[in-house]
């Protein structure tokens, strides 16, 4: 059987091969060289248009924003889009705020998030008009201070972090295996619930500072709507027990954050797979095939890789967006109202990335080689020319992406092989997936890969960092360039008494 996994609207085969939109993959790669990422204009539209509906149907109060996050995926190209789109941003660098204002977004949709800000990038975000969402509790003086030299008043949100006993289900984020509230815990982000009340009361009282909202984020922590209710009643309660502290103080805008998974889940693919295995077959069950003596346990231990320990990219699904959208946003709109506050005219603003660029990108990689062994244990490894090292999230995040054969989408799944990158490392992207036959030049094409990945590429073994080209139709352009060797030495500097002209000289 070849792969029947869903894939992404823009993606589809024509006479066995992947097509973008309406360009044949190996055309592109052909085009562009390999490896390479591709992003995808149209399905950003859509995503941009489809997050927008989901959200608005269950908010009927007030206007609705999206802001994706742009350290998912900062390419301009890709931001240019959604510029066009009148989309808004989520920040949280200096840097990412000269992405999003050079692109001419709407000040009043860019949330600068993070902790130490510095106060250069305070000065801006007050000159820009852009909101300021708090994570510590000197910042909002330290904004007032720089608002009255400037003498403008900054529009901010508190970051809270709420305490949610309630949720008690294990989080596949965190690397300890723990509750999510435990997890949401440790994570360092947001201003600690015990200061809040304090906290607001001061800014309340300051001069050039304005409250406009609260803002809460966690991330992905689990897949399930289960995880979404949980939040959105911890978050709507205290913001509940906040307005009453404050006076009766009214937001007028909430944001949601972001964490949703993409429906193809590839987080964490790698690591419920290692769990398994290391529960029921390593090291242990390694061990007690010795009893089989050198050549059988070996016997034993290719027939359990093969057979036992195969992963199986593309198989998990999580909620759609539209699902999300439902159960967190009823949650939180029901838990408010019955607290009894009015919402007419709130903004609702979501900020998702993962979820939001993920299926709008693919990576292409060629097959160098098809290398195998059968003695003393079988194997099999997929030799490509690209590396781990160029989607560094998905190996942080222990991502196991479903793929496609590009060039041969119906070719039998005949073997079991590691799919690996070319560093000196192991570089397994795809351990022990089954692939047809395969040999010098086949392409593989890698889904869901849109966020957070060629963002997070690194030069190991001073290797270049591949192109980005975004399609629309049968139109494809390189929105960012790939690096040659001379851009990976650019920022190298050989001291003058090393230097062997010098020495010559
Ligand atoms: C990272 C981040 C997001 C997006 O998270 P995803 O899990 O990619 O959806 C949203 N808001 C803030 C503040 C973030 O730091």
């Amino acid at each position: 059987m070849p792969r029947t996994t869903p894939m992404a609207d823009y993606l589809s085969e024509r006479d066995g091969h992947l097509f973008v939109d309406d360009i044949d993959t190996t055309k592109l790669v052909e085009e562009f060289g390999s490896p390479l990422f591709v992003m995808s204009e149209q399905q950003l539209r859509n995503n941009a248009r489809r997050f927008h509906a989901a959200f608005a149907k269950h908010w009927p109060d007030g206007p609705v924003d999206i802001m994706p996050a742009n350290k998912a995926n900062w390419n301009q190209g890709v931001w240019a889009v959604l510029a066009d789109e009148g989309l808004g941003a989520d920040i949280y660098s200096a840097g990412e705020l000269h992405c999003a204002l050079s692109l001419g977004l709407d000040p009043n949709r860019i949330s600068v998030n993070g902790g130490g800000k510095t106060d250069e990038t305070l000065r801006k975000c007050i000159i820009e008009g852009v909101r300021i969402t708090v994570e510590e509790l000197n910042e909002p003086e330290r904004i007032n201070n720089i608002a009255k030299e400037l003498g403008k008043t900054a529009k901010i949100r508190l970051r809270v972090k709420p305490d949610f006993p309630g949720i008690w289900r294990r989080t596949d984020f965190a690397v300890e295996s723990l509750s999510v509230d435990l997890g949401l815990q440790i994570y360092k982000a947001g201003i600690p619930a015990q200061y809040l009340e304090e906290l607001g009361r001061e800014v309340l009282k300051m001069s050039n500072v304005e409250l406009v909202g609260l803002h809460f984020h966690s991330g992905r922590w689990r897949s399930d709507t289960w995880y979404w209710k949980k939040l959105m009643k911890g978050y709507a309660e205290l913001i509940l027990r906040l307005s009453k502290a404050w006076g009766g103080y009214r937001p007028q805008e909430l944001d949601i954050g972001g964490g949703f998974a993409i429906e193809a889940d590839p987080l964490h693919g790698l690591k419920t797979r290692m769990h398994a295995i290391e529960t029921f077959f390593t090291y242990p069950f390694e061990l007690l095939a010795h009893v089989f003596g050198k050549a059988g346990r070996y016997k034993f231990m290719g027939f359990a890789i093969e057979k036992l320990m195969q992963s199986k990219p593309g198989s998990q699904r999580a909620p759609t967006i539209e699902e999300y959208a439902e159960a967190a946003v009823t949650t939180f709109r029901d838990t408010l109202l019955k607290g009894g506050m009015d919402l007419k005219g709130i903004r609702l603003q979501a900020e998702p990335g993962r979820s939001f660029f993920g299926n709008a990108g693919i990576h292409l990689t060629s097959v160098k080689r098809f290398k195998k062994q059968t003695k003393p244990i079988k194997l099999n490894w997929v030799l490509t020319d690209t590396t781990a090292f160029f989607m560094n999230t998905g190996v942080i995040e222990f991502s196991l992406n479903d793929f496609r054969i590009a060039n041969k989408l119906n070719a039998e799944e005949t073997h079991v092989a590691d799919v690996v990158g070319h560093s000196c490392h192991g570089d397994r992207i795809l351990p022990t997936v089954k692939v047809p036959e395969l040999e010098n030049g086949d392409l593989i094409a890698l889904l869901d890969m849109g966020a957070y990945q060629e963002i997070s590429a690194s030069n190991f073994n001073a290797l270049p960092r591949p192109p980005v080209v975004l399609v629309n139709g049968s139109q494809a352009d390189v929105i960012k360039r790939g690096e040659t060797i001379e851009d990976v030495y650019a920022r190298d500097i050989i001291p003058p008494h090393l230097r062997r002209e010098e020495k010559i000289a």
